[in-house]
């Protein structure tokens, strides 16, 4: 016998028929003699529903009553569910997040679950009860020790059921939902996109974090982390669905299941090189030409980064290994003969990485880290950002007194660090999936002073206010009082308060101000094979360059390259970069 957490969706419970067709998916499970925990959405748009009546009302109510109101949506379906199970003679109990026991942070909105009793659920199960729970819901204790209902953010149920089956050491955690499990991209957006029948957690949280919708990011940390079985599948067809992988498991910590210790890795990478171009033309074309370039005379890129100025012309950025450096800039100075741009090359560089789950979901590490470079009088020359790995470019000469600092600050021990790490050829593919995010706007801070401890600033200023940020790039260009710009992409919702939350520390830099982008869609690609391939990157950019889509702004890290192009392109970019990875069905003719 199996205990099975069978987490179900707003589609798939989005009408009676579905609820009864649920309910008869739960009765067949349960005469395979499991016991099942069933965790549901909120039914079809409801919660969508809940939001728009909230903002008829006001355009900024209180967190508090926000949550409140959510928080009935799941209420509702968890009770219409029972009732179709006894009513086919199956005896069920429907649980709201606090009669659980889902203790959470008191952020509304948004809440982190800390603990989960699983003693009322546990007593139901021995009763033979199957045991419905609402999802994204759980229980604060205010200041004042005074019961509060949280939610866990849009999309939070996924997260409620992977936490549920952790706590319960769970055979199996299935989240149901209306596509038939991981797909290349988001069908809705790309008709052809292609089932996996497997997909890392690593991956998982970049494409997920990028804008693949299927899973809350936070419930791949929490599977990725605690070793939780995860399968996603669909509650419409038969279908085996996805299997998630992952190789860390630990055990529940004490410190909240899921606050966890969020960094678990910091590797360093020695003899690397940085090449910088200035003023290349900003039109399509011109990564890619570059990186095709390097790429077919075998120079292996590892990080890009790319900014747009004012006066219409790209930065590019790149990093390789201090063997390939003279051939690298002889490569490069040939390209820019014919398109025109300045080159500038530094060798004697360091790479160091922190990795771990849900890196830039929690904005006080990306800040912690490059808070604890500066304070160790370390300059930052490049960063990369993402869901699973922060990496920062420092002069080589400070590479031990840099990694004694990081594996402090984040308590790491000899287990979790390493030094010069061999790329091994995992025979993973290069690009397994790819995502577009549409909710992302682009943010420069223009004329911010050229010393160590600025982008810890900004980060830490910007985490205090809650805000998460990617893909940021510290321009290559300085003004002529030596200060230099720092671009940055983040969620929209996020924009006007980021206005107010940096306004204190700009006016301590004399001139500097924010500079607001363009609409902009970011594409990303991601791969656990991309470390050991050549030219992925300079393939991605070629795919979008052949549209005619111009690049604004690139950034890479380790298993994941992302662009990001005018709004309008976001689609269209993204079915060529599915196409040129030939990520589709295959097409028969
Ligand atoms: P649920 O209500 O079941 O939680 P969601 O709407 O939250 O469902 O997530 C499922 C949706 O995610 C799909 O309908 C699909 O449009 C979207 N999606 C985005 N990217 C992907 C992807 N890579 N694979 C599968 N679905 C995706
Ligand atoms: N009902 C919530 C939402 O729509 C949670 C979920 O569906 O996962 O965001
Ligand atoms: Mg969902």
């Amino acid at each position: 016998m199996a205990l099975l957490v069978q987490k179900y969706g707003g589609t798939s419970v989005g009408s009676v028929e579905r609820i009864q067709a649920v309910a008869r998916r739960i009765a067949t499970n349960r005469e395979l003699g499991n016991d099942l925990v069933i965790v549901v959405s909120a039914m079809g748009d409801t919660t969508d529903e809940l939001t728009g009546l909230a903002h008829a009302i006001s355009s900024n109510p209180p967190q508090r009553e926000m949550d409140m109101l959510l928080a009935t949506g799941e209420q509702v379906s968890i009770a219409l569910l029972s009732m179709a199970l006894n009513e086919i003679g199956i005896p069920a109990t429907s649980m709201t997040g606090a009669q659980v026991g889902i203790v959470t942070e008191s952020a509304h909105g948004k809440a982190r679950i800390l603990e989960i009793r699983t003693d009322r659920i546990l007593g139901l199960l021995n009763q033979g009860q199957v045991v419905v729970v609402a999802g994204f819901q759980g229980t604060s204790l205010s200041s004042g020790g005074t019961a509060e209902i949280t939610t866990l953010g849009r999309g939070g149920s996924d997260t409620s059921g992977v936490a549920l089956a952790a706590a319960l050491n769970a055979d199996i955690c299935e989240i149901y939902t209306d596509v038939p499990g991981v797909l290349s991209t988001d069908p809705r957006k790309v008709p052809d996109a292609q089932l996996m029948k497997e997909i890392s957690c690593d991956e998982m949280l970049e494409l997920a974090s990028l804008g693949a919708a299927v899973l809350h990011p936070r419930a791949v940390e929490i599977a990725r982390n605690y070793g939780v079985d995860l399968v996603v599948r669909s509650s419409l067809t038969p279908e085996e669905g996805t299997k998630l992988t992952s190789k860390s498991s630990k055990s529940l910590g004490r410190e909240g299941l899921e606050l966890g210790k969020p960094v678990d890795g910091l590797e360093i990478l020695e003899n690397q090189g940085v090449i910088a171009i200035s003023h290349l033309p900003d039109s399509p074309g011109v990564a890619a030409k570059l990186f095709e370039t390097l790429s077919e005379k075998k120079i292996n890129v590892d990080l890009i980064i790319q900014s747009t100025h004012e006066g219409n012309s790209n930065d590019i950025t790149f990093t390789v290994s201090a063997s390939e450096m003279t051939r690298a800039i002889e490569i490069s100075k040939n390209i820019l003969e014919t398109i025109g741009g300045q080159l500038l090359a530094e060798a004697g560089m360091t790479k160091l990485s922190i990795s771990g789950a849900g890196i830039m979901g929690r904005p006080g590490i990306a800040a912690n880290l490059f808070d604890t470079l500066s304070r160790a009088g370390i300059n930052i020359r490049l960063i990369a950002t993402s869901e699973v790995k922060v990496s920062c470019v420092i002069n080589e000469t400070l590479g031990t007194k840099a990694l004694r600092s990081v594996a402090d600050s984040f308590e790491l021990n000899e287990e979790e660090i390493k030094i010069n790490p061999t790329i091994i050829n995992n025979n993973e593919p290069d690009v397994r999936g790819v995502a577009l995010d549409q909710d992302q706007a682009q943010l420069s801070v223009i004329k911010v002073p050229d010393k160590p401890g600025t982008a810890a600033a900004l980060c830490s200023t910007l985490a205090e206010g809650g805000i998460s940020l990617d893909a940021i790039v510290q321009s290559e260009r300085q003004h002529k009082d030596g200060s230099r710009d720092i671009s940055f992409t983040l969620k929209k919702e996020d924009r006007e308060k980021a206005g107010f939350t940096l306004a204190p520390l700009l006016a301590q830099w004399p001139g500097a101000h924010l500079k607001d982008g363009p609409s902009i869609a970011r594409i990303s690609a991601v791969g656990a094979g991309m470390p050991s391939t050549a030219g992925t990157a300079a393939r991605m950019f070629r795919a979008l360059a052949n549209k005619g889509i111009n690049i604004a702004m690139i950034a890479t890290s380790e298993i994941r390259i992302s662009c990001v192009v005018p709004e309008k392109n976001g689609i269209e970019g993204l079915q060529a970069v599915h196409e040129e990875f030939s990520l589709g069905k295959r097409k028969i003719n």
